[in-house]
């Protein structure tokens, strides 16, 4: 992508993320609509493709990253978080999205994930959450239902379910949401807000996966999920945030539930820190390392 001065002063367009690469994701998958959501979030927040960079892990979604412009990463399995923090290091004034599944999220990656919430770094991470590894054929990730019968794991897996936002919200979050890609809407305002948040935005998004998530299906998901902003819920209420984001057996709460902007992000207390960076490189600029070689 080429930004002229004409081009830059246009305002974004839907169209200008086209990508003609042809799709793979099979039919009904969430994959399209969570695409979408972001297309139309970076579009309302008038970003252009060049003012953006996109971050792919491993997985069905990560084929993405050729089936939309803009600035796109496609790294590893599981450590997305790592390579957008260092993206965004390298240019603070770059909006980075991070994209990864709850296969890489929470088991290979789980660790980056950890320490990206609690280093408050200033990326948004969207969780394609759709209870399987489906790149390689619908094997049980941590997220799955412990009995749910799965391939490689017809009785269900020994192992118990994650329990993904308890995990989190001890981890200290400064945002977390929740969508569903029942609802490219709400999934748009969602992203909008986590886009421009301060630190690591936390986005849960609950995905479709039809050929291979046959327990909470597109159908299981439109009955259960409901906007708790609409319904009146304070995403500065911590505790109720949480209450929200984990009982999830007769509804679900998506929206907003928690956020807090009051929090430096991880660059914010390094810039902070600046007098003492400054002081070790001139140590180490007086240390004569000539000797060793
Ligand atoms: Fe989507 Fe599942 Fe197909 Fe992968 S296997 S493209 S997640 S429907």
């Amino acid at each position: 992508l080429i930004m002229t001065a004409d081009l830059s002063k246009a305002a974004p367009t839907l169209s200008e993320y086209y990508s003609e690469t042809k799709c793979t994701w099979c039919d009904g998958c969430g994959n399209y609509a969570i695409r979408t959501a972001v297309k139309m979030a970076l579009v309302e927040l008038s970003l252009h493709p060049w003012q953006v960079c996109l971050c792919y892990d491993i997985g069905c979604h990560g084929n993405a990253s050729d089936k939309i412009q803009g600035y796109r990463f496609h790294g590893i399995h599981g450590r997305v978080i790592p390579f957008a923090a260092g993206v965004k290091l390298a240019n603070m004034q770059l909006p980075v999205i991070a994209f990864g599944g709850d296969g890489a999220t929470f088991s290979e990656g789980v660790g980056h994930l950890v320490h990206g919430v609690r280093s408050n770094y200033p990326i948004t991470f969207i969780l394609h959450n759709n209870a399987d590894y489906g790149l390689t054929t619908g094997q049980a990730s941590a997220l799955t239902w412990q009995e749910q019968p799965m391939n490689w794991s017809p009785n269900g897996i020994p192992e118990r379910t994650l329990a993904s936002m308890e995990l989190l919200f001890s981890l200290q979050p400064t945002f977390v949401a929740r969508g569903f890609t029942g609802n490219i809407k709400l999934m748009t305002r969602i992203l909008q807000a986590a886009i421009q948040h301060r630190g690591f935005a936390f986005v849960d998004m609950l995905q479709a996966c039809p050929t291979y998530d046959h327990f909470a299906t597109h159908t299981y998901l439109l009955e259960r999920c409901y906007d708790a902003n609409a319904e009146g819920h304070d995403p500065s209420n911590i505790q109720a945030a949480k209450a929200l984001a984990t009982q999830t057996d007769d509804r679900i709460a998506c929206g907003i539930l928690y956020q807090r902007e009051d929090v430096p992000s991880f660059y914010e207390r390094l810039v902070s820190r600046h007098d003492v960076a400054t002081t070790c490189v001139e140590e180490v600029k007086r240390y004569d390392v000539s000797r060793y070689w």
